[in-house]
C-alpha cells in the first residue's frame, strides 16, 4: 500500500494571499479554500518531505531550494527561492506549499517545526506581447503577398 500523509489534520496555515494565519482541515495532497480573513481563493498542497537541496546566493542573498516531498502516494519535485538564511526541511517533516490566488507558490510551511517562509515568487514571463506582434507580422506579410501577386498577376 502507498504511504499517505494523513488522514485529514487540522492545520494552522498562513494564507499566501494575506498572511493571516487560521486554522484549516486538510487532506493529503491538494486543497482548495477561501480564506477566512481576505476571502479570496488559496491552495495548499500538504504532504511529507522527503529530500531537500538548497544553495545559497550571498551576494543576491536568496537561497534556491529543491524539495522533493510525497503527496497523495507520489512524489514531487518542487522548486522555489527564499531568503538567504535557510529554511529548515528535514525528510519526514510535514510540509505545506501555500499557492496564491495567481497559482504562485508563496508561502512554504514547515508543520513539524511550526515555522514558515514567505518565498521570492518569481516574475512570469508575460508573452503577449511577443504573441500580439508576431500576428502583426504574420498579418503584413500576408497583405504584402497578396499586393505582389496582384501587381504580377494584374
Ligand atoms: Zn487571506
Amino acid at each position: 500500500m502507498a504511504e499517505t500523509v494523513a488522514e485529514k489534520t487540522q492545520v494552522k496555515l498562513v494564507c499566501p494571499n494575506c498572511d493571516s494565519q487560521q486554522i484549516y482541515d486538510l487532506v493529503d495532497g491538494t486543497n482548495d479554500y477561501a480564506c477566512k480573513d481576505c476571502n479570496r481563493p488559496a491552495r495548499a498542497l500538504f504532504g511529507k518531505v522527503r529530500s531537500k537541496r538548497s544553495r545559497g546566493d550571498k551576494k543576491a542573498q536568496s537561497r534556491q531550494y529543491s524539495v522533493r516531498v510525497l503527496h497523495e502516494g507520489v512524489e514531487d519535485l518542487f522548486e522555489f527561492s527564499g531568503g538567504y538564511h535557510e529554511f529548515e526541511l528535514r525528510g519526514g517533516d510535514h510540509i505545506i506549499l501555500g499557492y496564491d490566488q495567481r497559482d504562485a507558490l508563496c508561502v512554504v510551511q514547515n508543520l513539524t517545526l511550526a515555522r514558515f517562509e514567505r518565498l521570492t515568487v518569481a516574475h512570469r514571463a508575460n508573452y503577449r506581447p511577443l504573441i500580439i506582434g508576431l500576428v502583426v507580422l504574420v498579418v503584413a506579410i500576408a497583405i504584402g503577398a497578396a499586393f505582389i501577386a496582384h501587381s504580377i498577376y494584374h
